[in-house]
């Protein structure tokens, strides 16, 4: 018999007793399940673990966030106090990474109260040994709701991608909502359900594709954007959203797994590999501005990283590196830029509320 993970038993059990299960569903079990869901148990990233994020790769990247941080707040006025907000902050690198560059501008280091949002408790107490002994106070939530009021800034790196979305499939009468179901030998597979989708729930720009075609829509990344752009309205600041992704809504099939490092079959071992899909920039643009806020770029991440100052940073650590060291340093920023590598496919999204102006490098004309 195929040995299958804990969830996977339990998603065949709840397929058999109330029948499939969406797309949209099985992702957020797969992640966010109590009990087996894929944050919730272990540490997922580096060299032992599935992937390895931006921070993870080098502390280049988080002092180019730092510095971004520190003329955001700069704008804003540079109140007193300011909540440093991190969503989804896996090992609460880029956090520890973002505080020692932001001792550049003491009073901007002074206001800092930070609070990190994630729902897995095995990586918030990761995170509260990476930030163990930083000099300012450090809060934990498990949803953004509950981050206090007062001025605000937000940066979020990999999280919208591990949020749940949901696929349609155009089918001969119409759309219909891909769903994961049991095979003749009790299998999970792919398929489509039954119902139709109302034509009001299929995006414009989905409208007309061509039979097969998959339109992705992510109500849940909505939902969380919209809640930012209304506290950034509200409260005022600024946000910086980082992922791998699209700048325009199009038409096409993202959903990806990720174990060891290797892309496998996304029914493959529910629960114990990385279930995510690329983020569409558009519409959660759209979100942010749905509560109140106005979005900014995307940029891709290689311009944005290089307008940061990256180049003029690899070489200052260069002149203090030794020779390895320094082989080091180019490797890293190149996976960082390059094209080839995280370059263009991440883009960077900055959403502020409407008094603060556009923040450097998204006035500039865009040639990404
Ligand atoms: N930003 C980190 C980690 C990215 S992985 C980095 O760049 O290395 C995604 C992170 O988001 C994990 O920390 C995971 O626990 C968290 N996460 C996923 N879904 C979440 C949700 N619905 N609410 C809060 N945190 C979530």
């Amino acid at each position: 018999m195929k040995n299958r993970t804990p969830l996977e038993e339990q998603l065949i059990a709840e397929i058999k007793a109330d029948g499939p299960v969406s797309v949209e569903q099985f992702m957020t079990s797969c992640l966010g399940d109590p009990k087996h869901g894929y944050y919730m148990g272990k540490d997922p990233f580096g060299r032992g673990g599935d992937f390895t994020t931006a921070p993870e790769i080098s502390q280049m990247f988080g002092e180019a966030i730092g510095v971004w941080f520190a003329t955001a707040w700069q704008m804003m006025g540079s109140p007193k106090k300011v909540n440093l907000v991190e969503l989804g902050p896996g090992r609460g690198t880029l956090m520890a990474d973002m505080l020692r560059a932001v001792n550049v501008l003491p009073e901007f280091a002074e206001a800092i109260e930070v609070h990190m949002v994630d729902m897995s408790p095995a990586l918030r107490k990761i995170q509260g040994e990476t930030l163990k002994g930083v000099p300012v106070d450090v809060h934990w939530h498990q949803r953004f709701e509950q981050v206090p009021g007062g001025p605000t800034l937000i940066v979020a790196n990999e999280f919208f991608d591990a949020l749940a979305m949901k696929q349609i499939v155009r089918a001969g009468d119409g759309w219909h909502e891909r769903v994961v179901e049991l095979d003749d030998d009790g299998e999970l597979v792919l398929g489509l359900a039954d119902k139709a989708v109302p034509n009001a729930d299929v995006p414009f720009w989905a409208r007309g594709a061509d039979e097969g075609a998959i339109a992705e829509i992510a109500p849940q990344r909505l939902a969380v954007a919209e809640q930012i752009g209304a506290h950034l309205a509200r409260h005022g600041g600024a946000a910086l959203v980082i992922d791998y992704g699209h700048a325009l809504s199009f038409v096409g099939d993202t959903f990806q797994a990720v174990h060891k490092h290797k892309f496998v079959d996304v029914l493959h071992r529910p629960g114990q590999s990385d279930l995510t899909s690329h983020v569409d920039f558009e519409a959660l643009g759209e979100g942010f501005v749905a509560g109140g806020a106005v979005v900014h770029g995307p940029r891709t991440q290689q311009a944005f990283l290089i307008a940061m100052g990256l180049r003029e940073r690899e070489a200052m650590l260069k002149k203090k590196a030794p020779a390895r060291a320094r082989i080091m340093l180019s490797r890293q920023a190149e996976r960082l830029v390059s094209d080839k590598q995280m370059g263009h496919l991440f883009k960077v999204m900055a959403v502020t509320d409407k008094s603060l102006g556009k923040p450097h490098p998204f006035g500039e004309p865009v040639h990404d």
